[in-house]
């Protein structure tokens, strides 16, 4: 049984505030928003994080980049620029071993990104 959260998610076992979705990819609202738009971009297939990536699997991956800007378009903060991080790890912070791609937009951000 697979217990990892963002499959639950792309299951539709656990709930999540979808905006946008396609055969491959998820996208949803993260619930702990750290800027006014703050979208999770997931595959829906379980890869650990940008570090798991192989030529075999990378073709979900890059579904999951191809959507950002259709979101963006969607949601309508392409104009006003955006930031996309993935967390690779302990060092970044990353808590779900679930590769995803934050979109943070609605603001100036930060100038630090470390
Ligand atoms: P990271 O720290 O890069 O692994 O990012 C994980 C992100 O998932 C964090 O920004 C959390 O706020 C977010 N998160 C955790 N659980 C959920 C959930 N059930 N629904 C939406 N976002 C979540
Ligand atoms: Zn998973």
């Amino acid at each position: 049984m697979n217990d990892c959260l963002f499959c639950g998610i792309a299951a539709g076992d656990i709930p999540s505030t979808k905006v946008y979705e396609d055969e491959t990819v998820l996208a949803f609202r993260d619930l702990n928003p750290q800027a006014p738009v703050h979208i999770l971009v997931i595959p829906k297939t379980h890869i650990t994080s940008v570090n798991a990536l192989t030529e075999e699997n990378a073709a979900s991956a890059t579904a999951c980049l191809l959507a950002i800007p259709k979101i963006a378009a969607q949601e309508g903060f392409a104009a006003g620029g955006y930031r996309v991080v993935s967390n690779c790890g302990a060092d970044a912070g990353q808590t779900v071993p679930h590769l995803h791609f934050h979109i943070l937009a609605g603001k100036r951000l930060e100038d630090s990104m470390a």
